[in-house]
């Protein structure tokens, strides 16, 4: 049977233009609104490198060697490597790698690195073993994770050490149940995606298309910025991983909790 024209071309539409229209709004939710990442930006040789719409961190930990914060969105992690090579490096100059959580955007290069210790929080490992399913509207659609490689479970409040760097570790769940904050060397407070930051500079909600539960990552912020004040934690630099960085201090966090505590 042959259809009328006009009956193929409104199938073309509804298989074609609509499924298009929808990715564009569904990109367009997470992206739009928010500073672009800091590519480059480098505080005490912390330096956040930019992997198509996600960043990560190289932070260097002395000898030669290098801590990541996150792996990065690209399997043959070019970013990554380009600043290896900048810094004379190889892949095996990657001493630890901390997750901030199981999102691919974040994780998609740690098999690059098979030297490397990697750690990620407790409350994130079923997602990380592909034990569970994210939550977020747009991450349902992405199947489970096969497997990944954790050699330190991380727990809320402990600091690690790796070679000259600190890290204290702070759980942040909403995002995704074990999303974590790291307080890198007493100076760059790394959110992950437990936040973005505005076009106008300030701390706002992730994207909840990408979030299980942003009540709960809004109550999370919260009590990480109360311990923060409380521990008189010194932060230059706060970081997050779509959407550029602050250099106020904590002041934009603490602004954010404000905020929440009046809605
Ligand atoms: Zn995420």
């Amino acid at each position: 049977m042959k259809l009328p024209l006009k009956v193929t071309a409104i199938i073309a539409i509804g298989v074609v233009i609509i499924p298009v229209v929808v990715v564009f709004a569904a990109l367009s939710v997470v992206i739009m609104g928010r500073q672009a990442v800091a590519e480059g930006f480098e505080y005490n040789g912390i330096r956040i490198v930019k992997d198509g719409v996600v960043s990560l961190a190289v932070v260097p930990s002395g000898n030669g060697k290098v801590v990541l914060v996150d792996a990065g969105y690209d399997k043959a992690g070019k970013a990554i490597l380009d600043e290896l090579a900048r810094r004379h490096l190889t892949p095996d100059a990657v001493a630890a790698i901390l997750l901030t959580h199981s999102h691919p955007d974040h994780i998609s290069g740690l098999d690059l690195f098979p030297n490397a210790e990697v750690m990620a929080l407790e409350s994130e490992l079923p997602l990380l073993e592909g034990r569970a399913d994210w939550r977020g509207p747009l991450m349902r659609l992405f199947p489970r994770l096969s497997g990944t490689r954790v050699t330190r479970v991380l727990h809320d409040g402990e600091t690690v050490t790796v070679g000259e760097v600190s890290a204290r570790v702070f759980s942040v769940p909403g995002h995704t149940p074990g999303s974590a904050a790291y307080l890198i060397n007493n100076s760059v407070l790394f959110l992950g995606d437990a936040a973005d930051i505005s076009n106008d500079g300030k701390i706002q909600d992730p994207p909840w298309i990408t979030s299980d539960d942003r009540v709960e990552d809004r109550a999370a912020l919260v009590r990480l910025d109360q311990r923060l004040v409380e521990d008189r934690a010194v932060v230059k630099v706060i970081a997050c991983s779509h959407s550029g960085v602050l250099v106020e201090g904590l002041a934009p966090l603490t602004a954010f909790a404000q905020t929440v505590a009046t809605r």
